[in-house]
């Protein structure tokens, strides 16, 4: 009989973890991968959608076109995860799983932001970034505001990629002179571990007049006054407030009692949580490393190290080190790089490219690798 592997969540982690699967144990488990959605966006394309490079549509990646031995997708939504015995509900059945794998990622709370959902515009998921591009459309002048919501959230660069591509549409509109900029962000500077790629970001905002407020804590936007409330006193008018949420685990995962804190807490050489053979990657991890589908994607390939020497016997797989590569938009669709490594020293190191059009390059490639690696598309 195969080993029954459940994979909750088709993301960076779930849809490399099932990959490693197919290729490395097609003999010996039979992998079921549930996901609630039909399809799969990169993080960055919401971006792409946001500033109309590309439709809604051609950033969808279709889970029907997964065609992997053993890898049986399913589209369903996870409504009650019993670790203890390593089953699933879903809105369609019951999965029982010799090994459980929870990849469920990071949910968006508009709701925990007092005034968000009457006055504001979420760009992070898919509706949101498509429903912003259109607002962005018609725009002619105002304030801008740009607040991170929580202390913890997906792609760090994201908000001053987002700044930058919007200064440049903007421009290109010819309605830059008519409308300000501000980034708030409780963070104290744009990337924490390195000063580098933080100076070069700053030095970029201050080129382009975007403002900035590090540090700075959003207690909630008030619909009459259109003034964005800080946490320090200040009140800040918006025409348009684009917000990246309060981050929280899925609520399914969180009643099951998997979470400590509010996220799953893992053995980082393993991945493995506190119910046996029940495993957790990605941005549902409270691991020590930023949220980000790099990230997600190492963690799920150690964990498939991990898996196969259980499996296949051997020695036992070597801890992820945290060696990413984090590619970001800099403006005039230049793309910097920061190649960095989160847990091998005792500090991180960054090591940062400056934005070129090779750096563009470098990230189409990126894109294009996993589309044909996970869904066989060129
Ligand atoms: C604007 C933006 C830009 C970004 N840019 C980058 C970038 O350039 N590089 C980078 O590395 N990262 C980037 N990210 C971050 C990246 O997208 C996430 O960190 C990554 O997707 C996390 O992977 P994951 O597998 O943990 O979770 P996810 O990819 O979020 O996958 C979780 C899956 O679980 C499913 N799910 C949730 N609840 C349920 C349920 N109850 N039942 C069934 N299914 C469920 C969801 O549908 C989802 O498909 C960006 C994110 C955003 C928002």
């Amino acid at each position: 009989m195969p080993i029954r592997v459940v994979i909750l969540g088709a993301g960076f982690g779930g849809l490399e973890l099932s990959t490693r699967l197919a290729e490395e144990l097609a003999d010996e488990v039979r992998v079921t991968l549930i996901d609630q959605a039909d399809s799969f966006v990169f993080g960055f394309s919401k971006l792409d959608v946001m500033f109309g490079r590309r439709t809604f549509e051609e950033v969808h990646l279709h889970y029907r076109d997964i065609a992997k031995p053993n890898v049986e997708f399913r589209q369903e939504k996870v409504t009650a995860i019993d670790a203890e015995r390593r089953r699933v509900v879903t809105d369609k059945g019951t999965h029982e799983a010799d090994i459980l794998v929870v990849a469920l990622g990071a949910d968006l709370d508009v709701e925990a932001t007092p005034g968000l959902a009457e006055c504001g515009h979420e760009f992070y998921s898919p509706e949101g970034a498509a429903g912003v591009r259109d607002t962005l459309a018609r725009i002619d002048g105002g304030d801008i505001v740009i607040g991170v919501l929580g202390g913890f959230f997906k792609c760090p660069p994201a908000p001053y990629e987002t700044a930058f591509m919007l200064h440049d549409l903007l421009t290109r509109r010819g309605v830059r002179q008519a409308c300000t900029i501000t980034l708030l962000t409780p963070m104290p500077k744009p990337i924490p571990i390195s000063d580098e790629v933080s100076d070069a970001i700053l030095r970029l905002c201050d080129e382009r007049e975007i403002q900035y407020s590090h540090g700075t804590w959003v207690d909630g936007l008030d619909p009459e006054r259109r003034v964005v409330q800080l946490r320090d006193g200040r009140a800040l008018p918006f025409d348009l407030f684009l917000a990246v949420p309060v981050h929280r685990a899925p609520p399914v995962v969180v009643e099951s009692g998997l979470t400590d804190d509010g996220w799953i807490a893992v053995d980082p050489a393993t991945f493995a949580t506190k119910f046996p053979d029940v495993y957790a990657v990605g941005d549902i991890t409270s691991a020590p490393v930023p949220r980000a589908g790099v990230i997600a994607e190492g963690e799920a390939s150690t964990l498939a190290d991990v898996l196969v020497a259980k499996v296949k016997g051997g020695p036992p797989a070597p801890p992820f080190a945290g060696d990413i590569v984090c590619y970001v938009e800099m403006g005039n669709q230049t793309i910097g790089k920061v190649n960095v490594n989160f847990l091998s020293g005792p500090a991180p190191i960054a090591l940062f490219t400056p934005p070129s059009m090779e750096g563009a390059d470098e990230k189409r490639q990126f894109a294009a690798v996993r589309r044909l690696r996970w869904f066989g598309k060129d």
